[in-house]
């Protein structure tokens, strides 16, 4: 088999991987990179190939070239491939790349022009053996001048990356970088310098190209060189609304969003300096703590909410988090900003409604205290008699039905007292029916002051009075009785030009306990009454100021 059939054996391995790049992966910023002088590696041993495939000096000249333009963009190519791997691609400027390319076009230039065949020279009129001149060692020497500078790179981000996945990433890339120098200079030793002594090795290079390439591409499977998740965050980093500055230890913006735009202009790359971001808002005690904190305990985690009267007096809530490795040293700073505006209008007004509720509540309460108190007057109100302040009748009876019942069935004695003021109604002619009132409400207050908590004393009609009395036998009621009705009659009451008097008349009703039968209790009531009111009867027709025990 021709020495050709290897380059292009080579090729197809090259073109294969190629394709297969494009088909495996979703193609990112880097893919492309690497897409691009991954085909321009393939020119080479496509350029080899060819050569060998024509007689016509002319042809091979034109594919020799190609070679060479494909090995002189080879060093530029890993070199600018190798910032996109270490992640500083945001370092690579246009000038810079044009820079970057410089040299190695000067090269290919040079190789295409072959000034007075000092690049090279065909031997016997056919290109398919050549010597190289001077111009060829200035070609190689730049192509290994690239690669010592991609594999500086390359070693100074070994040394730098923290995440054990990219070292890994970056060793197997390394790798792919040696073995390419590796077959690089083999090829140059063995095929130019040694060519006289040795017999040529077809595909040498050819051989690096692939087996560089084979190393790139288990780098990009294996350990996920350009993964999903990576592109996920760097596109979530770029599109969340917080805002989020990485510093370096030294200050120095790593890394800035969108987001972080409406809160700082700094720029990746620049310092970011606390004092001037927080100028505006100097003047509050609170923002001086925060800075003095920033700045003396930079293992702190801060916080610090304020208003920024340049944008708007939007509120932000900004946050500083430390960044260390795994032996707790500085590697850096992460700042978040996040815009609490709504969040803090919501508060505002959520509190201005609490405060509206509360205030609505203290009302409400207010006027639940008024109704418990007009409540409560009204219930006096329906029990009591208004000119005397003793019970009503009503309530009285409503009582008296109750009291019965217990009264019968613990055998307990009780009495009823039935008075009435002896002839009244003169009072009311001599002297008016105000001081007929006066009269009637003396008259009760004397009463009043003679009974127990448990008697009960009710207005019954007019001038007339029932007193309630349990747990009280006969003597115990008539003692009583004839006691109020003295106290009555001594009792002086002020009409104002002069003092009026008045007796009462009292039928008594004792009950002793052992007699005490009945079922309804009313009935029983309507029978009582009626004892005690003729018992009154027999006092008025006695000759009043006296009492009278009924049955
Ligand atoms: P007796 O000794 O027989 O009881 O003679 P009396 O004049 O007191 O007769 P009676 O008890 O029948 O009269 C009741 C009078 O009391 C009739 C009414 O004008 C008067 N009276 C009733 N209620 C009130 C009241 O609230 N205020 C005043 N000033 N007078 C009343
Ligand atoms: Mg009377
Ligand atoms: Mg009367």
């Amino acid at each position: 088999m021709g020495s050709q059939w290897t380059d292009f054996i080579l090729f197809v391995l090259l073109f294969f991987l190629f394709i297969s790049v494009i088909a495996f992966n979703r193609i990112t910023q880097t893919h492309k990179v690497y897409l691009g002088f991954h085909f321009i590696m393939m020119l080479w041993p496509l350029g080899q190939f060819a050569i060998k495939m024509t007689d016509f000096p002319d042809v091979q000249l034109v594919f020799i070239n190609m070679s060479f333009a494909a090995m002189g963009m080879l060093g530029p190519g890993w070199l600018i491939f190798v910032f996109f791997l270490t992640g500083r691609a945001a370092h690579l400027k246009l000038s810079r790349i044009i820079a970057y390319l410089v040299p190695a076009g000067v090269c290919v230039a040079v190789a295409m022009v072959n000034p007075d065949h000092l690049f090279m020279s065909p031997v016997g009129g056919s290109y398919l053996t050549r010597v190289y001149g001077p111009l060829f060692w200035l070609l190689v020497l730049i192509q290994f001048a690239y690669f010592f500078t991609a594999l500086m790179n390359m070693f100074h981000a070994l040394k730098t990356v923290i995440s054990i996945n990219q070292r890994k990433q970056l060793a197997t890339a390394l790798i792919g970088m040696f073995v390419l120098t590796g077959f690089g200079l083999l090829d140059v030793l063995l095929n130019v310098v040694l060519v006289n002594w040795l017999p040529v090795i077809p595909g040498l290079l050819a051989l690096g190209i692939l087996l560089s390439d084979v190393c790139f591409v288990i780098a990009i499977y294996r350990f996920g060189m350009f993964d999903i998740l990576s592109m996920a965050q760097r596109d979530i980093f770029e599109h969340m609304t917080t805002g989020i500055i990485v510093l370096d230890e030294n200050g120095k913006v790593l890394e800035v969003n969108k987001g972080a735009s409406p809160f700082t202009q700094s720029a990746k790359g620049e310092s970011f300096e606390m004092e001037k971001f927080l100028a505006p808002l100097q003047a509050q005690g609170e923002v001086y703590e925060f800075l003095y904190r920033y700045n003396h305990h930079p293992y702190e985690k801060l916080q610090l909410e304020t208003s920024f009267q340049e944008s708007a007096g939007r509120h932000v809530s900004i946050q500083i988090s430390p960044v260390l490795d795994d032996r707790k040293t500085l590697l850096g700073r992460v700042i978040t900003f996040h815009d609490v505006t709504e969040l803090r209008k919501l508060v505002v007004e959520m509190n201005r409604k609490n405060e509206a509720l509360h205030e609505r509540n203290l009302e409400l309460i207010t006027i639940q205290e008024e109704l418990f108190r007009v409540n409560q007057k009204l219930e006096t109100m329906a029990i009591t008699d208004a000119l005397t302040g003793c019970f009503n009748r009503r309530y009285l009876m409503q009582q008296l039905e109750h009291e019965v019942l217990l009264n019968m069935r613990y055998q307990i004695p009780f009495a009823i007292f039935l008075f009435d003021i002896d002839h009244f109604k003169q009072i009311n002619d001599k002297h008016g029916h105000l001081v007929g009132d006066e009269v009637i409400r003396s008259t009760a207050d004397i009463v009043r002051t003679m009974l127990r908590r448990t008697d009960i004393l009710a207005r019954y009609g007019g001038e007339e009075f029932t007193i309630y009395l349990p747990h009280t036998n006969r003597e115990q009621a008539e003692l009583l009785a004839e006691r109020i009705m003295l106290a009555v009659g001594e009792n002086l009451v002020d009409s104002g030009s002069e003092k009026v008097r008045v007796t009462i008349s009292m039928g008594v009703l004792s009950e002793s306990s052992e007699d005490l039968r009945f079922d309804d209790p009313k009935e029983y009531l309507r029978e009582v009454f009626a004892s005690a009111d003729s018992a009154l009867y027999q006092a008025k027709n006695g000759g009043r100021n006296r009492v009278v025990m009924a049955r």
